[in-house]
């Protein structure tokens, strides 16, 4: 990403202000400030005034802010808070703010200090709509981020055998992503055993494989900033006659979703197509939450895709589809990819095989 991006963003950002009869924005979100900025700091403000931007910060990032930002800097000693406060004039001055990004304390704190005359105004996710679409620069480090988390996939694939824990398997993951030239995980890596599977956000834990066991992995990392996610299913052994029907069912659904993505059609649409193949199988209520999730600076983006969701979708969303069915006792089967919205369809990012593996 370059500095003539961040500025196209900046403009963006502040048209999207004026559409909502707003005269200022305070960002606060550190993905919605590194998206108009290229702040990559764990402290930061960022105060957008008509033809202005002003990132706030302290001395420990002023000179990583100077390198990394082409808008104007200031190290601020003390509170930012206060800082962003008194940047906006007052007489009738509409500030919009983030009531997600933004403590109760921050909020008061911040009301508390604003001239009179400025009226503190919760912004309608203004910058998280901006960051749905996504650029061909950015589409591009997703691709990127989705072929690094496969090709650790297919690394990791090497180590599961009986005996392995759900520990070793999901450090061994981490390991790779990092030499691959991971920052960090997306998000805590999901490695779970059989029945431990049917809790669809498992922590790994100390369990170890045994012969025809189940072997769930639900995998991530930021590459550059641009998050992957990935979900793909093992078995050690030789599947029996129920595995191979429910993860014969889990991936007609994927790809009945897959299928259903393109410019125009709802998130829940996506949702829906998923729902109607499992219930087809008897299997619809044993799909437990939302068909996916946006994707981008942070790992879970605007649109979501859950039931009844409406939100259009666009060319350049970039957006997860991982249907998934949890048994009790017998495990849980999900498959996920990440793919990006076109004007007919959609390009799938993830590269890795949806057979199902056995090793
Ligand atoms: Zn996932
Ligand atoms: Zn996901």
């Amino acid at each position: 990403v370059i500095e003539s991006d961040y500025s196209r963003r900046r403009a963006l950002a502040f048209s999207a202000l004026v559409g909502r009869r707003l005269d200022a924005l305070l960002v606060s979100s550190p993905a919605s400030i590194r998206y108009l900025t290229g702040f990559t700091g764990s402290r930061g403000l960022l105060v957008l005034l008509p033809g202005a931007a002003r990132l706030l910060t302290d001395a420990r990032y002023k000179l990583q802010a100077a390198a990394e930002t082409g808008c104007k800097v200031s190290a601020v000693r003390g509170s930012l808070l206060t800082a962003a406060a008194r940047s906006f004039p007052g007489k009738r001055t509409r500030l919009g703010f983030s009531p997600r990004h933004l403590s109760h304390e921050e909020f008061l704190d911040l009301a508390g200090q604003v001239r009179s005359g400025v009226k503190l105004i919760p912004d309608g996710g203004l910058v998280e709509t901006l960051r749905m679409v996504k650029s061909p620069r950015e589409i591009e480090l997703l691709r990127l981020s989705a072929r690094l988390n496969s090709e650790a996939f297919s690394r990791a694939v090497s180590v599961i055998r009986p005996g392995v824990s759900e520990l070793d398997l999901a450090c061994e993951i981490d390991h790779l992503s990092r030499k691959l030239g991971a920052e960090k995980p997306a998000f805590e890596t999901i490695v779970a055993f059989s029945a431990h599977s049917a809790m669809p956000h498992a922590s790994a834990g100390a369990k170890t494989l045994s012969r025809n066991e189940l072997v769930l992995i639900d995998m991530g990392a930021f590459r550059q900033g641009y998050a992957s996610d990935m979900t793909r299913m093992v078995f050690a052994g030789s599947p029996g006659r129920r595995v191979r029907k429910v993860y014969g069912a889990v991936l007609e659904a994927q790809l009945a979703a897959v299928a259903a993505v393109r410019d125009g059609v709802t998130a829940g649409s996506v949702d829906r197509a998923a729902r109607r193949v499992l219930r087809a199988h008897g299997s619809e209520r044993a799909f437990v939450h939302a068909c996916g999730h946006g994707l981008g600076l942070e790992i879970h983006e605007a649109p979501r895709l859950g039931k009844g969701d409406k939100t259009r979708l666009e060319v350049g969303m970039a957006i997860t589809v991982e249907p998934g069915v949890y048994l009790q006792e017998f495990g849980g089967i999900r498959i996920e990819d990440t793919v990006v919205v076109t004007r007919n369809g959609c390009e799938i990012l993830t590269p890795t095989s949806k057979e199902l593996l056995t090793v």
